[in-house]
């Protein structure tokens, strides 16, 4: 049998941000929107005690699961009381390992989609098969005996959209009626445009099967200093521990500083940053709205415009390669997320470029509608 992780093709959206740096490094003019990276400075908070732990040598091994200031701070920031609290090299081996003790080979694992591109395969590197649900469809009717768990992420990567409290309490309550884990994905907890977010975590019923996952790269601006953080029913976080020990180590240790700094933030530092991205969503949405035959998905939560250009062109992938060689646009296409016929747009750039990107994405989508292209 073919090793499992040679069956998995490697992250589309990191591959494209790569075509668009490799373009930009050849001195074509690019506005690269495909990478889901906060364009801002972390915090200096952050980098001053990163430099402190280097002049400390703090350079060694941590605890495998994260050590236990750093798990202190997590839970007087996140307010988690009970369960396990388990720290890793971001969030996407805390999610792996949450999939990997909870979904064995032949197993099922319901994705409500569009969803992040790394869910079906994680799912899928764990033996187990992704079942796509398409947003708004009852999930009752993709329920089998080898269902195990549903990944939920919210706010949604790539729609923006944000789930209210009585949709959290519904797939809190359908979970634990098909007794499966709930493994919910809050990276973009911060950036909730206009309403205060609330997580899986507060849902009264919902700790004994709840696996969160959140981390400090999209919040801080930290994603390549790799930290983020999970609460997990003792049971799950025992197994995730140990898969983690010999799959990651132990977090970095920098990091692990640098993260105890930023979390003692006030409310006040979310607030700026969620000021930055709430202006070039409201500039960037009323840029892109006239323009003819595409639809653009309200944006309550994250950081991504999610646009159906399906009435343009129909294939999202031949529309982001055609945009990327005429324009020097780079997005992702809605295949990436299991949705085709979308174009997901990241406003991770300054305005003055989001309003450069508007105005080619309006010249491409005119020519194209005229047979130009
Ligand atoms: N989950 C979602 C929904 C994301 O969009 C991303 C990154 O884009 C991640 C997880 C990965 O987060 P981290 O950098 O903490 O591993």
């Amino acid at each position: 049998m073919k090793p499992l992780s040679r069956c998995v093709p490697s992250s589309v959206t990191m591959a494209l941000d790569q075509r668009a740096r490799t373009l930009l490094s050849s001195g074509k003019d690019v506005v690269n929107l495909t990478a889901g990276q906060v364009d801002l400075p972390m915090p200096e908070e952050g980098k001053a005690a990163i430099r402190a732990a280097l002049d400390a040598d703090r350079t060694g091994y941590v605890p495998a699961t994260g050590s236990a200031d750093l798990k202190e701070a997590v839970r007087r920031r996140m307010g988690w009381n009970d369960g396990a609290v388990l720290i890793s090299a971001g969030a996407k081996p805390l999610l792996f390992a949450a999939i990997e003790c909870v979904a064995g080979i032949g197993d099922e694992v319901l994705l409500i989609t569009p969803c992040y591109t790394s869910y079906p395969e994680m799912v899928r590197l764990a033996g187990a098969l992704p079942v796509p649900v398409p947003h708004g469809e009852p999930l009752e009717r993709f329920v089998t005996p080898r269902t195990k768990a549903i990944i939920v992420n919210h706010p949604v990567n790539p729609t923006g959209a944000v789930l209210s409290k009585e949709e959290l309490a519904g797939i809190v309550d359908f979970a634990n009626a098909h007794d499966l884990y709930l493994i919910a994905d809050e990276v973009y907890h911060a950036f909730v445009y206009e309403e205060r977010f609330t997580s899986f975590y507060d849902v009264s019923n919902a700790h004994a099967r709840l696996i969160l996952v959140n981390s400090t790269s999209k919040t801080y601006a930290m994603a390549g200093l790799r930290l983020g953080f999970a609460v997990a029913p003792e049971p799950v976080a025992e197994a995730m521990s140990g898969f983690l020990s010999h799959a990651v180590g132990c977090p970095c240790s920098l990091s692990e500083r640098a993260a105890i700094a930023v979390l003692e933030l006030d409310e006040a530092y979310s607030e700026t940053l969620r000021g930055v991205f709430r202006r070039r969503r409201d500039s960037l949405a009323s840029a892109i709205a006239p323009i003819p035959d595409l639809t653009v998905s309200p944006c309550e939560g994250a950081f991504y415009l999610w646009i159906d250009v399906s009435a343009v062109e129909p294939d999202d992938v031949l529309f982001c390669n055609r945009l990327l060689e005429t324009e020097g646009v780079a997005l992702t296409p809605g295949s990436a997320f299991l949705c085709p016929g979308h174009v997901r747009l990241a406003y991770t750039k300054p305005e003055p470029m989001l309003a450069e990107a508007a105005l080619r994405l309006e010249r491409f989508v005119r020519a194209y509608r005229s047979g130009g292209r």
